[in-house]
């Protein structure tokens, strides 16, 4: 048998399958992977099939359509004043996830230290590991998650290539405030230090706060790359399409990376929501929407045992078990999948170490309300 020496040998298969896979076995309600359990406008699958029978089923340009960039484009100005030209620093991509490769490529060298701050959405560090790069993480502790700039301060070297932020953060639900991204503005000043800005829930943000996005401040947009997700936006996570935007030299370098990674994405698509942006206002009432799905399973799971942590964005929330069990949040989440068949999300993968000081599980309220109320109700027989 011919093997190879593994390049991720402490990385098994991503929690949201094993999740997934675990809630389908036991026919549970799946609350763990994040996805809409409700379909997306019936309109956008229409002009989907429209777009797919009219024949537009070849290679898009390897940017992006420009229809798509100009209404990306249009975003940023409508949403943050912010100017990106469609032609130089706009690229559409398969999904975010696939602009968060192609960026760490064209940027992580052998030995290049990327700040991460723990909980980290799952991508991040083995990608950066897979480049040669040294992941160095700050963690942040619940229920608060609190950045200390003094820590990150502390933590910035000379090796320093870039910074992730996440924002709403995935899994902590928490937002950055101006105060962050200002002393984060002027702890890299004067530096070469990079930032990769993953907003994909930029438009699920609660409690009438405004997302402070890195593109509103100037020292922070010329040195960033911020992802952002259709998928979310949209309800469509499947189509899996993305983009990433970028001052002009930095985007010149994502695009060899991303060239070579996926050369252009699904064309139908791209044609499909180009066409549904440019008639539908859809940025101003996503937050509305899944607020009042974070109320009812906020109100519904008041009586039960676990103690929910406030969600300011994002489409999770996250809750301790302490009064219930002294378990890992991975064994008490199998728990509650096998015996009482709601799935979640255990949040200690996300962390790299002292996983089990972390007993926390994570539920996605992208559901329809029927589903939430029946896990609701599976949820109060808990003790
Ligand atoms: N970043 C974060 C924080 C996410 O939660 C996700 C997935 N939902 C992604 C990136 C990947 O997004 P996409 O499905 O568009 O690749
Ligand atoms: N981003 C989704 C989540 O956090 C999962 C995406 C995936 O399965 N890779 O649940």
């Amino acid at each position: 048998m011919i093997s190879i020496p593994s390049k991720l040998p402490q990385v098994g298969t991503t929690i949201f399958s094993v999740m997934s896979q675990m809630a389908n076995e036991q026919k549970a309600i799946n609350l763990s992977q994040g996805f809409p359990d409700f379909d997306c406008d019936p309109e956008l699958v229409a002009l989907l099939s429209q777009f797919a029978h009219e024949g537009y089923n070849q290679y898009a340009p390897m940017i992006g359509l420009p229809q798509l960039r100009q209404q990306i484009a249009l975003k940023y100005q409508k949403c943050y004043k912010a100017d990106y030209n469609e032609a130089t620093e706009i690229t559409v991509s398969a999904g975010a996830s696939q602009a968060i490769f192609s960026i760490l490529a064209a940027c992580i060298a052998p030995g290049d230290e990327v700040i991460v701050f723990e909980p980290s959405y799952d991508l991040y560090q083995p990608t950066i590991q897979l480049l040669g790069g040294v992941v160095k993480s700050i963690v942040l502790k619940p229920p608060h998650f609190k950045i200390d700039w003094n820590e990150v301060k502390d933590t910035i070297s000379p090796k320093t290539k870039m910074i992730i932020l996440n924002n709403p953060n995935n899994p902590a639900t928490k937002l950055l405030k101006a105060e962050d991204l200002k002393t984060l503005e002027s702890l890299l000043q004067d530096t070469p230090i990079l930032v990769l800005s993953d907003e994909v829930y930029e438009h699920i943000v609660f409690d009438d706060v405004k997302f402070q996005s890195v593109c509103m401040y100037p020292g922070l947009k010329e040195r960033s790359f911020i992802v952002a997700s259709f998928g979310k936006l949209l309800h469509i996570t499947g189509w899996k399409i993305g983009y990433c935007v970028a001052p002009e030299h930095l985007m010149t370098e994502f695009r060899k990376a991303h060239q070579f990674n996926v050369f252009c994405v699904h064309t139908p698509s791209q044609m499909a929501i180009a066409a549904y942006l440019a008639q539908h206002d859809v940025y101003n009432e996503l937050s509305a929407f899944f607020q009042r799905k974070r109320d009812l399973f906020m109100a519904g799971m008041s009586s039960s045992k676990f103690d929910l942590i406030p969600s300011e964005g994002s489409y999770f929330i996250n809750a301790t078990y302490a009064q219930i069990s002294e378990d890992s949040d991975f064994d008490f989440a199998t728990k509650l999948v096998k015996d009482y068949g709601v799935a979640t999300i255990p949040v200690s993968a996300f962390y790299s170490q002292d996983k089990d000081e972390i007993k926390l599980l994570r539920f996605c309220f992208a559901k329809q309300d029927s589903t939430l109320e029946q896990a609701i109700e599976r949820l109060l027989q808990v003790h």
